[in-house]
């Protein structure tokens, strides 16, 4: 069953309506399994998928090519469950769904559920299953540098986002010269900040981010201190985090113009999920506490 459903809402930050495409109980024949025989003879399984996406294009066009082709995605499942086999359906939901985001870019969000009715369990049972959830999630960067060839730093650290599949829609500011912030004594900053999509939780981003800074020699020495690289998470989606080793919101996005200076230039309306403010109200009401 194949259909679309009118439940339509507004995406957090960007005020684009969300629409969903459905497809249910798609039959495909599989050789997933942790036991022989699942993986010699094979069996059926039941796939769903919740797709949100836009349709505008589609509404004004009319257009098979302005939306997700839901026989596409059908025949995209098909040809995954025939190339490839695991053991686990837990591992079979995650990259499939991934697969689904990869080839499908107007897919936002996609919710995916994979049924094992015929599982070799020893009783009687109506149904097995997974479910996982993919997103593209928006997020804003601070991108700084304050050692050796500043702008290479901030320039390359770009590049190594938009050549990841996971991240797309990379925005970035221009790169402004600030005054070194906290440890004091050290060379001016050349700051920005970067607006992207990714697939990453927050914590996988995290990890992400500071492998990058690995990669152009960051040290981690004096907290504030110089840095060859520094990204940082300033708000994902509208998500409030505060673990062990993230907190977001950035704990203190709102008393630095080198930040709010270069956001305001690509997103000036990013809504502050705390605060509940604009990067654009943000931007002037630290000016003025900055020039009273
Ligand atoms: P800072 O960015 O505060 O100048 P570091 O880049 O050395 O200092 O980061 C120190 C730690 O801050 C990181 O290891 C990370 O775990 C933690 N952290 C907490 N919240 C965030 C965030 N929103 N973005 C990036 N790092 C964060
Ligand atoms: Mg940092």
């Amino acid at each position: 069953k194949c259909g679309i459903d009118s439940d339509v809402r507004t995406h957090p930050g960007k005020q684009v309506k969300m629409e969903q495409i459905i497809v249910e109980g798609l039959e495909v024949f599989g050789y997933h399994g942790v036991y022989e025989q699942e993986k010699e003879e094979g069996q059926i399984f039941v796939v769903n998928c919740w797709i949100d996406t836009s349709f505008a294009g589609a509404i004004h066009s009319d257009d098979l090519s302005n939306t997700v082709d839901y026989g596409n995605v059908c025949l995209f499942i098909k040809k995954y469950f025939a190339e490839n086999a695991h053991d686990l359906l837990e591992k079979v939901a995650d990259e499939l769904a991934t697969s689904i985001m990869y080839a499908f870019p107007g897919v936002q969000k996609l919710v995916l559920e994979i049924k094992k009715p015929h599982a070799p369990i020893p009783m009687e049972f109506a149904n097995v299953g997974v479910k996982v959830e993919k997103a593209w999630h928006q997020v804003a960067l601070a991108i700084g540098s304050n050692m050796g060839d500043k702008e290479k730093y901030l320039t390359d650290a770009m590049e190594e986002l938009i050549s990841d599949p996971n991240v797309r829609n990379v925005i970035v500011s221009d790169y402004i010269e600030t005054e070194p912030y906290g440890y004091v004594d050290q060379d001016k900053f050349l700051n920005g900040a970067a607006t992207i999509e990714t697939l990453l939780l927050p914590e996988d981003l995290l990890a992400f981010l500071h492998r990058i800074e690995e990669k152009a020699d960051r040290k981690r020495e004096i907290h504030w201190g110089p840095r060859t690289l520094d990204l940082d998470i300033l708000l994902y989606d509208d998500a409030c985090i505060h673990t062990k080793n993230l907190i977001v919101p950035h704990i203190d996005m709102c008393n630095r113009m080198f930040v709010l200076e270069p956001l305001m230039q690509i997103a000036p309306g990013l809504v502050h999920p705390v605060r509940r403010r604009t990067i654009y109200d943000l931007y002037y009401m630290l000016k003025e506490k900055e020039n009273a």
